[in-house]
């Protein structure tokens, strides 16, 4: 996968995105083209433009200079895909897998997206005690997904299908 680079709007290099990431934002207009390849292009449904190969935010973001992502319940749903970290259904809440009265913290590693339903039945107990077994393991995200989350969680997992990327 090609990947481009994303300058902040004050032009210091930030990170990379893939390059379908890149033109989801370009789409969006929460990035404009700074440079393109000269001769390749990509197509969308309706619109064609230059590969970015850098690409500029519209808008200044602080997030990714700090290199982590401050922790958010939003930031939680988007990391997890608004999947439940127990039964795999939609998620609309977030678990403290240790809860909070046990001195569980709001950390990205502490916390995982959860249905209601799940979230009720789990209550004030660990998932050990609730015989609740966790699909998976919460983790941190990474510099790239900071930059996401900073952006509006656009993308992480919901780029378009009909985004064909020329060879
Ligand atoms: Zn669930």
């Amino acid at each position: 996968m090609r990947e481009t680079l994303v300058l902040n709007a004050s032009f210091e290099p930030l990170s990379t995105v893939t390059l379908r990431r890149a033109v989801v934002l370009v789409l969006q207009e929460k990035a404009v083209v700074e440079q393109a390849h000269p001769e390749l292009r990509v197509r969308a449904a309706t619109v064609e433009l230059p590969m970015p190969r850098v690409i500029r935010l519209s808008r200044y973001v602080r997030v990714p200079f700090r290199r982590r992502a401050p922790w958010s319940r939003r930031g939680v749903l988007v990391r997890d895909r608004h999947r439940c970290a127990y039964c795999g259904r939609r998620a609309t809440t977030v678990d403290h897998v240790v809860p909070r009265s046990r001195g569980g913290g709001d950390t990205w590693l502490n916390t995982v997206a959860s249905c209601a339903e799940d979230n009720h039945r789990k209550a004030d107990r660990t998932p050990e005690q609730a015989g609740m077994r966790l699909l998976r393991t919460p983790y941190e995200p990474s510099p790239s997904d900071a930059l996401v989350l900073a952006l509006g969680g656009a993308g992480r997992g919901g780029l378009p299908d009909w985004l064909p990327v020329p060879a």
